[in-house]
């Protein structure tokens, strides 16, 4: 028997629920001015999912979003004001930054953005200028 992964997100109310299930397409850091801005934090922990793999299960009608730019729609709860996920429609993938999910066993495999880094972390893992390539980035890299 197959058993498909499911993991709990929340806002920081607790008024939104969310599921994502399977597993994330990325699973990394992120150090651009944006997440740093929007999150708070000197770095952003993201994963990247299938939009169909991320379902509302509580609180819909207290979900607001917020496009600063077309390629970011940001969503977050009316209620605590915290965040809940960001879709990209350019890339067909929705982040969910790690600090929302429950028991979700974070494994990242590279650091993006690294160019605009104001922290440095010395893990070992690849640390990209900007994007992958197949993400429109060059993906170039650089040192840690
Ligand atoms: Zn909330
Ligand atoms: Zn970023």
């Amino acid at each position: 028997m197959n058993i498909t992964p499911t993991y709990h997100g929340s806002c920081f109310c607790g008024s939104v629920l969310f599921t994502v299930t399977q597993e994330p397409a990325l699973a990394a850091y992120c150090h651009c001015q944006s997440c740093r801005h929007w999150s708070g934090g000197p770095i952003s922990a993201f994963t990247l999912w299938q939009p169909d793999t991320v379902l509302v299960t509580q609180g819909q009608s207290n979900i607001r979003h917020y496009n600063k730019t077309p390629g970011s729609t940001r969503k977050w709860c009316k209620c605590c004001g915290g965040h809940l996920f960001t879709e990209h429609p350019d890339m067909g993938l929705i982040d969910v930054p790690v600090a929302v999910l429950k028991d979700f066993p974070f494994e990242p495999v590279l650091h993006v953005n690294y160019q605009e880094s104001v922290l440095r972390v010395i893990d070992g893992l690849p640390k990209m200028k900007d994007l992958p390539q197949e993400a429109g980035g060059s993906g170039a890299l650089l040192a840690e």
